[in-house]
């Protein structure tokens, strides 16, 4: 995935959506979920949270299941990083990046 800074600052949010395992008939409680990762911009950073179709407890600021993380605000990372990580991400059928401005 190349993108430059300049492009990537023009969007508002970008989703890395993880479909590789998931099926619609488990998807909730059947052990094939689908898992995505979200990237709202607030000026040059980037407010990370996670999200799944799985219905059992999951935190929105790690991606691990359960609430024993103890995680109470999510992670902010610099456009960069972002960009160092959509740069790194091998985009497939079931695998794939959404940019939405
Ligand atoms: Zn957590």
């Amino acid at each position: 995935m190349k993108i430059t800074l300049k492009e990537l600052e023009r969007f508002k949010k970008v989703t890395i959506n993880d479909f590789s395992d998931y099926e619609q008939d488990k998807s909730h409680d059947g052990g094939r979920y689908g898992f995505w990762t979200n990237f709202n911009r607030v000026d040059k950073n980037w407010v990370v949270t996670y999200g799944t179709t799985a219905d059992f407890d999951f935190c929105p600021y790690c991606g691990n299941w359960g609430d024993s993380c103890g995680c109470d605000e999510p992670q902010i990372i610099s456009s960069l990083d972002l960009l160092i990580e959509l740069s790194e991400f091998r985009e497939t059928e079931d695998e794939y990046i959404e940019f939405i401005l």
